[in-house]
C-alpha cells in the first residue's frame, strides 16, 4: 500500500494492469479496491494517516474527489481553490499566487496571476472569473491594461512593461475570506 502511494497514478495502472494479467485474482483484487478507495475490513491498514473508521474513510475519499484543492502556492484556501479550477478548465500551466510575493493582495495571498498573453484566452478566464465573482470572492480583475470589479472594463495608466501594463497575465484579486466549496 505505502509504495503504491509512492508511484505516480500512470505507473500504478501499469502495475496493475500487468499484475491482473499475471498474477492470480486474489493478488489483484486488493489493488483494484485500493484504487478505489475502499478500506478492506479483513486486513490492517498499514498507513498511520488513514482514519479508522470507514465510513470517515469513504467521505474523505469523495471529498478529495470533489472540492478543488485547498493548497496552491500559498494563497487562501478559497483562492487556491479558483487557481486549481483555471489550471483544470483552461489548461494554463503557470499561475502565480503568493510565494515569492510580498506585495499587497499577493502577499497577502488572495491573488492570482495566470499567465497568457493570447487575447481570446485571457478575456475568457477573465469574462468567466467575473461571471462567478460572487461565488468565487473576486474583487477585481486586471486584464490588457484594463480594470474591471464586475460594473465594467475601465482603461488604466500606462505602468511601462507588458508585465506591468497586465498583458501577459491575467491579475485576479479575492476577498479576504470565502467559502472554498469549489468543486474541480
Ligand atoms: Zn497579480
Amino acid at each position: 500500500m505505502l509504495w503504491m502511494t509512492l508511484r505516480p497514478s500512470a505507473d500504478v495502472e501499469a502495475v496493475a494492469s500487468v499484475d491482473t494479467h499475471s498474477t492470480s485474482a486474489v493478488e489483484a483484487d486488493p489493488i483494484a479496491g485500493a484504487a478505489l478507495h475502499e478500506p478492506r475490513h479483513d486486513e490492517p491498514q498499514p498507513e498511520p494517516g488513514l482514519p479508522a473508521d470507514d465510513e470517515l474513510a469513504a467521505l474523505s475519499a469523495m471529498k478529495a474527489k470533489v472540492l478543488c484543492g485547498t493548497e496552491f502556492k500559498g494563497t487562501l484556501p478559497h483562492v487556491a481553490q479558483v487557481g486549481h479550477l483555471l489550471q483544470t478548465m483552461f489548461g494554463v500551466g503557470d499561475i502565480g499566487g503568493a510565494h515569492g510575493r510580498y506585495d499587497g493582495d499577493h502577499g497577502a495571498g488572495r491573488a492570482l496571476d495566470v499567465m497568457t498573453s493570447n487575447t481570446v484566452l485571457g478575456n475568457t478566464i477573465a469574462e468567466f472569473v467575473l461571471a462567478n465573482k460572487a461565488r468565487f470572492g473576486v474583487t477585481y480583475v486586471i486584464w490588457q491594461q484594463r480594470y474591471n470589479d464586475g460594473s465594467g472594463w475601465s482603461y488604466m495608466e500606462d505602468r511601462g512593461s507588458p508585465t506591468q501594463n497586465h498583458y501577459d497575465h491575467v491579475h485576479i484579486s479575492f476577498q479576504s475570506s470565502g467559502a472554498a466549496n469549489i468543486a474541480c
